[in-house]
């Protein structure tokens, strides 16, 4: 792609407005732009961005069984109803009347809708257990939207919903979830840290949040330091192995304000373990037994001949909040470097040539550089503008594809002055950086 020709309106200067640094820097390149309040329109920049983390997550879902639907934005309220949360979800809920005068909801979540379809459609315990999610907007009218798409009322969010026939085999589903989070959240070069939640207007008995550290986080966090590492990356999706892996994480003191306990904390946690910090709230695990189940009637026949209300549990994660939270992990404010990890960088790599009104030479030699890019599958941004050099490099860096190419006196004949963004040059063929970019991209 050629930078002039691109989508990516770059301002000057932080937009005053942005108190947070990944609010800033989505707005300084145009991730996103404001259509209003707490709602955003994405930008193609921002869009590959949260396309690509969509995609990982996805992956990740698939890899335990999950199965993906598609549920709409507007739902009735029957169903809202029927569970007792039409009157209990409150202000937050964006409510609407269509044509016929009939009480419709954009969906804050969707627990009511899957029930709903779940017990239309199965009736046996031999149909369990059912893993299903899927990708949607949601709005919530959130009292104070804020910090760009960190906080916003119309978000992007995969949710997924579990159904069994047992507690035990319920805790089975939430371990896979589990696992899946910290893999998934690791692709995305990302330290998430389980903490037991509080469950909240969901309801129920078990309930994890997984957050990563940032000063900017909306949650407070006490942990025992000794949680970071903590590494689960070959446990097996059978049951006593995801059972001992959640039993890992559990065994260190972590939680969120709302589960604090000081004289706890300071019990079982030794003084130099002790962590109090702040941290964002990138996923939310849940489980509630038969709380939906029996509200609405969903039932499954048992082996004897019984019925019982199937148990369930439901697992979010924030898809638009993470490509705000991953700002806030990897940008250096300070010397205005976004680093995105290669697993959902907008771009591979960024191809910079020197160019002088006289001399396109080096755009030549980007352009046919890119287009052995292309036949490796490795997608380049370049910068064929007539500014100078630093005005180049720092818009590159602010965009912040993993590698760059400067093609200017250094880049003569085939070595190139490759680097790592934020890193020093060194000369490298074509052919080592494509070797380079592959490996790092095949490690995602
Ligand atoms: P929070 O405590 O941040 O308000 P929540 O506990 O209400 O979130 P959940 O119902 O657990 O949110 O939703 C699952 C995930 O969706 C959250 O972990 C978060 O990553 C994301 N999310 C929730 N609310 C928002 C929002 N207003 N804007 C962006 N993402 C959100
Ligand atoms: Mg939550």
């Amino acid at each position: 792609m050629l930078l002039s020709k691109s989508f990516i309106p770059i301002l000057k200067n932080n937009p005053s407005e942005a108190k947070i640094k990944s609010h800033q820097l989505m707005l300084r390149v145009g991730m996103m732009k404001q259509a209003s309040a707490g709602i955003y329109s994405w930008l193609p920049l921002g869009f590959k961005v949260m396309k690509k983390i969509e995609e990982i997550v996805r992956q990740e879902q698939n890899k335990i069984g999950a199965q993906e639907i598609l549920m709409p934005t507007i739902q009735s309220s029957e169903i809202w109803k029927e569970s007792g949360r039409y009157e209990d979800y409150g202000e937050e809920m964006l409510r609407i009347k269509d044509r016929q005068n009939r009480d419709m909801l954009y969906g804050p979540t969707n627990e009511e809708q899957v029930t709903e379809i779940f017990r239309s459609s199965l009736k046996s315990y031999k149909s369990l257990p059912q893993l299903l999610y899927h990708i949607q907007w949601k709005f919530r009218d959130e009292i104070r939207p804020r910090f760009g798409i960190m906080r916003g009322r119309e978000f992007y969010m995969k949710d997924a919903y579990s159904f069994d026939i047992s507690d035990e085999e319920a805790f089975y589903s939430y371990n896979k979830f589990f696992l899946s989070y910290l893999r998934t959240f690791k692709r995305l070069s990302l330290t998430a840290i389980p903490m037991a939640a509080d469950t909240g207007p969901i309801g129920g008995n078990l309930s994890h949040e997984f957050i990563i550290l940032a000063e900017t986080g909306e949650s407070k966090i006490f942990t025992d330091k000794r949680i970071f590492d903590l590494n689960t990356n070959e446990t097996e999706l059978e049951k006593n192995s995801l059972e001992q892996m959640r039993k890992k994480y559990e065994q260190y003191y972590s939680v969120t304000d709302e589960k604090f306990n000081k004289d706890e904390f300071e019990k079982v946690v030794s003084e130099e373990n002790r962590l109090i910090t702040k941290g964002i709230e990138v996923g939310h695990i849940f489980y509630f037994g038969d709380k939906y189940s029996k509200a609405m009637g969903a039932s499954v026949d048992l082996p004897g001949g019984k019925k019982d209300f199937v148990k369930m549990g439901s697992y979010g994660i924030g898809v638009s909040r993470l490509v705000g939270a991953i700002i806030e992990a990897k940008y250096d404010d300070k010397n205005e470097i976004m680093k995105w990890p290669s697993s959902v960088a907008p771009y591979d790599i960024a191809l910079v040539p020197m160019i002088n009104k006289n001399d396109t030479s080096a755009l030549d030699k980007a352009i046919n550089i890119n287009k052995e890019l292309i036949k490796n599958n490795i997608d380049s941004l370049i910068d064929d503008t007539e500014e100078n050099f630093s005005s180049k490099i720092k818009k590159m860096n602010l965009i912040g594809a993993p590698y760059q190419i400067i093609i200017g006196k250094k880049s003569e004949g085939d070595l190139l002055e490759f680097k790592e963004i934020g890193k020093d040059t060194q000369n490298l063929s074509l052919t080592k950086i494509i070797e380079t970019i592959k490996k790092q991209k095949n490690s995602n």
